[in-house]
């Protein structure tokens, strides 16, 4: 069935269809757009406290964005500004998340991380790193000093280093695929290959305006592109991810305040070629502006990659584009000079020629370069400005 029918018959089913001329106008409950991570954890939480909800996703699969684009970390919630969303939530969702998938059996890892500090300078930032983790309520760090590091971790070089055993990682594949099923058990429907490119929040409440990708793909920049149907939600999630602030912009009526500026930072991988990890645990150096330093990363499989760097981009790209993922995730390989440099401060011991082109992802941020890195923002309260971005 097209995606737009199937959408369409979703909510006929559930009895909400109002029939009018011209483009036809649905009915639905709770809508969620995106189906990343995020999105799908929402609409699983949604359909779980009975709501009926069809969820929208531009893409011909689910988490094909930046959830499919990352390290895999379970992080402990160590950086955060104490008392801040970002740490609250981390803690608390850990512990849920390790939960979850024991219970699920979704293939995942305790395997600990070390923050090291390579120089004089970073040890008294590994001891203020400490401190906030603490705040934060992750109480099963150690300091170590570098023997003991190395001592766990032949191939590392440190003076100092801080042991959270608590961080892991996680197939996120499998991780989104038990959402997914665990919403659609619950009556939640998806409809692949079909995007929201606009819509309106009045006093009347929200409409959608939705078309199918494929519309989208040949558009020619600047001309408008024309919806097929519309949806009138009651409550609307907006976890389009890159394109949630291009989104909420291009929804008519809801005041510019609750649309926060956009910055687009890509971090690069590459992967070392030889095929037996050095190391057991994550190492991560200590973070940088926009990220968490290059780190060591290692999958489910025992690929080792470094990464992500960061680098910002002007995010300048028009909105059917943006929907369409159509980013820049190309590898530049001489980025890797910088990678030689930064890992062999932590693995002197790396050689020469052996790292490869891996992928990239884009991280969406509500701060820029050089500023203050910002918490996460939840929106609501009254249901027509309910978003997430
Ligand atoms: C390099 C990098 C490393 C990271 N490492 C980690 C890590 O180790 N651990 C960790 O916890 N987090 C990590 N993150 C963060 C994590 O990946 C993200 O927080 C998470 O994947 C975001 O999920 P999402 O659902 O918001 O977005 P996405 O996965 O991007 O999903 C958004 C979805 O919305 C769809 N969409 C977009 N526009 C529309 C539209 N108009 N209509 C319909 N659908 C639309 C897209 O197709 C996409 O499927 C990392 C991020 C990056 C970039």
């Amino acid at each position: 069935m097209l995606p737009l029918r199937r959408l369409s018959a979703a909510c006929r089913r559930r009895g909400l269809a109002q029939f009018a001329t011209g483009i036809p106008r649905e009915a639905a409950d709770a809508v969620v757009v995106g189906a990343g991570a995020v999105g799908l954890a929402v609409a699983r939480a949604l359909a779980m406290a009975g709501r009926d909800v069809v969820m929208v996703e531009a893409a011909s699969s689910f988490g094909t964005g930046t959830s499919s684009r990352n390290s895999e970390v379970i992080h402990a919630g160590i950086y955060y500004p104490p008392r801040s969303l970002k740490a609250n939530l981390c803690v608390r969702g850990r512990e849920m998340l390790y939960k979850y998938c024991t219970e699920r059996a979704i293939p995942h890892k305790r395997l600990g991380k070390l923050i090291v500090a390579t120089g004089v300078a970073e040890t008294a930032k590994l001891d203020m790193l400490l401190k906030s983790a603490k705040d934060n309520g992750v109480d099963d760090l150690q300091m170590m000093e570098g023997s003991q590091a190395m001592e766990m971790e032949p191939e590392l070089r440190c003076l100092k280093a801080l042991l959270s055993p608590s961080t892991g990682i996680v197939d996120s594949h499998s991780f989104m695929l038990s959402l997914l099923a665990d919403a659609e058990n619950l009556g939640a429907t998806i409809s692949y290959n079909t995007a929201v490119i606009s819509g309106r929040v009045g006093d009347e409440g929200i409409e959608l305006h939705i078309s199918e990708s494929k519309e989208l793909e040949n558009h020619s920049i600047g001309s408008p592109v024309l919806p097929q149907i519309v949806l009138l939600p009651k409550l609307l999630i907006n976890a389009a991810g890159l394109s949630a602030i291009p989104l909420a912009k291009r929804l008519d009526g809801l005041a510019q305040a609750f649309v926060p500026p956009a910055y687009y930072a890509r971090g690069c991988y590459f992967t070392l070629s030889q095929t037996k990890s050095p190391f057991s645990h994550l190492i991560y150096p200590l973070p940088e502006d926009g990220g968490i330093g290059v780190h060591v990363t290692l999958d489910l499989n025992g690929l080792v990659k470094f990464g992500p760097d960061v680098e910002w981009l002007d995010g300048k790209m028009d909105d059917m584009s943006c929907f369409l993922n159509r980013f820049d995730y190309s590898v530049n390989p001489t980025r890797c000079s910088g990678f030689y440099s930064v890992i062999r401060k932590y693995f002197p011991n790396l050689k020469d020629c052996s790292l490869e082109p891996g992928y990239s992802g884009i991280r969406p941020k509500l701060s820029g370069p050089g500023q203050r890195p910002s918490d996460f923002v939840i929106q609501g309260g009254c249901p027509q400005y309910s978003w997430a971005g």
